[in-house]
């Protein structure tokens, strides 16, 4: 029998990932949109689509995300736009009779100061990252919206959250992104002009965990194909989300210097404590998902180096 897919935000770095991967799944018939011609945001259009399309599964990837700097500069469009995509696609999702629905959140929903690493039952338990709070409440309100979908109406809406993703289609501006591809692009240009010195920001202390793509795309399918009980063998109905990482982190100076060596910048690394650091620490207690029987497969190496592949084919367009 065939699934009808829908994966909204499949032009986005997560969703393209996940259109490649069930692309080649056996009875997937995949269903995508593209922004233009159907916005998120807008509540009408969003219940129109569901229930003219006859659903089976949807993969909510759709989001608006940024980097710290973009999380400072733009928290409005942080906190509505993300709130009304969740809230719209759940409600039509559910108005519709779509069963199944996997919402992607993300690491930051967890507190500023959790015990390291994170575990799922640290949500709610202390204040946010200032810096992209805003972006953390709506994810956090996603989750919510599938648990209460779930215990009023008896869906089977799943959260996953990934740690700091990146891999190709991922955005490469040099301000607004995230700091693997910003990092890339930054050392690239300056290894294309021949510096000797290149910026990174803050203070190189701060530890991240860095999760390549289309290791989140197929944890992503991995746990919406799960049986229902295997799930509630380990989430209750109010604590239902699984951490998405590879266990693993290491200093914005550690992955600086790998950066170096996969792009070939062979000048001196600069740190700009007068740029935000953020949390000082960012780690995922994976051993949920691990307990259920996936784990990552991609070296931080090896996942740069097929990110800077992608990145130099595609630098004159890359966002
Ligand atoms: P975060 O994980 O939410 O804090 O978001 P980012 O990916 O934007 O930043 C992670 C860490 O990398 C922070 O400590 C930044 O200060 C540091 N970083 C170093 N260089 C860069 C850069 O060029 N861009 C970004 N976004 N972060 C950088």
């Amino acid at each position: 029998m065939t699934r009808r897919i829908f994966v909204a935000g499949h032009r986005g770095m997560v969703g393209s990932a996940l259109v490649r991967l069930l692309q080649s799944s056996p009875g997937v018939e995949l269903v995508t949109r593209t922004h233009a011609q159907l916005d998120l945001c807008n509540q009408a259009a969003v219940r129109d689509f569901f229930a003219s399309e006859r659903l089976d599964e949807v993969y909510l990837a759709a989001a608006r995300v940024g980097g710290i700097h973009a999380n400072n500069s733009f928290p409005a469009d942080f906190i509505y736009e993300n709130l009304m995509v969740e809230a719209n696609v759940i409600q039509a999702a559910f108005a519709a009779g779509v069963h199944k629905l996997l919402f992607l959140g993300s690491s930051c929903i967890y507190p500023r100061m959790a015990e390291q690493p994170m575990r799922e039952d640290a949500l709610l338990t202390g204040a946010l990252e200032s810096t992209n709070e805003p972006y953390a409440i709506a994810k956090i309100a996603g989750i919510k919206l599938c648990e209460s979908f779930n215990r009023q109406h008896g869906t089977d809406y799943r959260s996953v959250m990934p740690t700091n993703l990146y891999g190709p289609g991922d955005n490469f501006h040099l301000e607004n992104s995230h700091v693997i591809p910003a990092m890339m692009r930054r050392f690239y240009e300056a290894k294309q002009r021949g510096d000797s010195q290149v910026t990174v920001w803050g203070t190189g202390t701060p530890m991240r965990e860095f999760l390549h793509v289309d290791d989140m795309a197929a944890a992503s399918v991995f746990v919406m194909d799960l049986p229902r009980k295997a799930i509630e063998a380990y989430s209750t109905a109010m604590q239902s989300h699984i951490n998405v990482g590879t266990g693993v982190d290491c200093t914005i100076r550690e992955l600086a210097e790998t950066m170096a060596t996969v792009v070939g910048f062979e000048g001196e690394l600069h740190f700009d404590a007068s740029m935000p650091d953020g949390t000082p620490r960012k780690l995922m207690d994976v051993s949920r998902l691990l307990a259920l029987g996936w784990s990552a497969t991609t070296s931080l190496e090896i996942g740069l180096a097929d990110t800077f592949a992608w990145f130099t084919a595609n630098a004159d367009d890359a966002r």
